[in-house]
């Protein structure tokens, strides 16, 4: 059988008996790989090294076909690209194999993993989106013992949530696992619904989570892709529309839809997610010791530093911002943010945000303070920070007075005054965060100078 059977789809190939979970324990890596003889063109040494050192991806989106040979090569991989979604069968069962064997020998020890809770696996998989594993491990402990059931999370107050959340960034995500929970207990008596269909309907679930948590914890046969196995998927079958592109979502989701039917779902899943995380990473690809290499059209092309196709990216817009470093004693004047918008409902420094790259004057800083009802004199700058957000970057100016009058009836409960040695269990920003604790610490060096000077 070989991969020249462009048109033969799942439904006309002859089904293949698929190993049922216990003889996956007898499957060997070199399960039989496709012929790629009608497509490799070119596997010389240079080529191969190519393929494992991306390094050299800074020029990626720039790469163009030196010599006619290597354009030709080109237009003939993006033509065998193109309609290979329905995967041959054998194909398609042999890489499951391989794939979920490699998984059940070589995954990771990780807490999230040996559970079937829909609980448990819909947190780890909401803090695992854009944070790394070894930072989410503690969050993901701590949050299951404060709250163990969806019932716990869904009692417990929104500003305490937000507090646990505090430090793994994208507070979005905790507002909604939050309202999930509450749809979950109000709607389906606590537990959690058992199918993809049902789990897509709830609150901060989109089509990635609800196939992982529907395959892992229901053994629901329902595909899975993110930023990661677009990756793999995109190398593996040569893809070569550029990320964010409707194409390659489409090839996506069509190739995932086929990979997953069969037995164990979840495992399958999970596998292409830990080969991203493990093996096919974003640069520098472990192909020489990948299980799946023999399937992969990217590597026998040697273009794998090439894939994905990186998308053209606008440059962040940059953002000035001025906070106010209010003192009372020891403690310091925090506001809370609105509802919605960037940090919504977090705490911080009082002071305002302005876009562009024109710093913002003491004048309207004093203004924007007196709109808080407080009244100030004589800034003087304390520090400044550059804080790099997914979609913007900020400039911070941290400012502090020589004198300030707060008005205590114009100030609100969105005001709190905090010991910046003690924080309380507030939801704050990591740039906050930062900016107190280097405040706490100067206030520490002060008090040390003063003693020295006394003594
Ligand atoms: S799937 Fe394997 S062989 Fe292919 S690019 Fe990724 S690591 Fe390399």
């Amino acid at each position: 059988m070989t991969r020249t059977k462009k048109h033969r789809t799942v439904q006309q190939s002859t089904p293949l008996k698929e190993p049922t979970p216990s003889d996956l324990s007898n499957i060997v890596h070199d399960t039989t790989p496709p012929d790629l003889s009608d497509i490799v063109h070119d596997t010389t040494p240079s080529a191969l090294s190519e393929s494992i050192d991306t390094e050299q991806d800074q020029s990626a989106s720039q790469h163009h076909p030196h010599s006619e040979r290597e354009a030709q090569q080109e237009a003939s991989w993006a033509h065998l690209s193109q309609g290979r979604w329905n995967l041959d069968e054998a194909e398609r069962v042999g890489f499951r194999c391989t794939l979920i064997a490699w998984y059940r020998q070589q995954r990771r020890d990780l807490p999230w993993r040996d559970t079937k809770d829909p609980y448990a696996i819909w947190l780890s998989e909401i803090m695992l989106q854009q944070t790394r594993v070894e930072t989410v491990i503690p969050y993901y402990h701590r949050f299951l013992a404060r709250y163990p059931t969806v019932f716990a999370l869904a009692q417990a107050p929104l500003e305490e949530v937000l507090a646990m959340w505090s430090g793994l960034g994208y507070y979005r995500r905790a507002k909604l696992l939050h309202q999930a929970a509450k749809v979950i207990v109000e709607q389906h008596a606590g537990e959690f619904p058992p199918s993809h269909h049902a789990i897509l309907s709830l609150p901060g679930i989109g089509r990635y989570t609800a196939g992982a948590i529907a395959s892992i914890a229901f053994d629901e046969v329902a595909p899975l892709v993110d930023g990661n196995v677009f990756r793999i998927l995109s190398r593996l079958f040569y893809l070569l529309d550029p990320i964010g592109s409707k194409e390659l979502e489409r090839a996506s989701w069509q190739i995932a839809e086929q990979l997953v039917r069969g037995d164990l779902p979840g495992d399958l899943n999970q596998a292409l997610m830990e080969l991203g995380a493990t093996c096919c990473l974003p640069r520098k690809p472990t192909c020489l010791i990948c299980p799946v290499r023999s399937w992969c059209r990217g590597f026998a092309s040697g273009k794998v530093a090439f894939l994905p196709t990186p998308k053209r990216t606008k440059e962040s817009p940059l953002w000035q911002v001025a906070w106010a470093v209010v003192q009372k004693e020891q403690a310091i004047l925090l506001v809370q943010r609105p509802e919605k918008g960037l940090f919504a409902e977090m705490w911080e420094l009082p002071g305002l945000y302005q876009p562009g790259k024109t710093e913002i004057s003491e004048t309207t800083l004093l203004q924007a303070l007196q709109d808080f009802g407080l009244f100030a004199s004589s800034p003087q700058i304390l520090g400044r920070y550059r804080h790099l957000l997914t979609h913007r970057k900020l400039s911070i100016t941290v400012y502090s007075f020589s004198e300030v009058h707060a008005l205590p009836t114009t100030l609100t409960t969105h005001f709190r005054w905090v010991d910046p040695n003690n924080l309380p269990n507030l939801a704050l920003s990591s740039i906050t965060r930062r900016v107190l604790k280097e405040i706490a610490s100067s206030h520490a060096n002060l008090q040390a100078e003063e003693q020295r000077f006394h003594k």
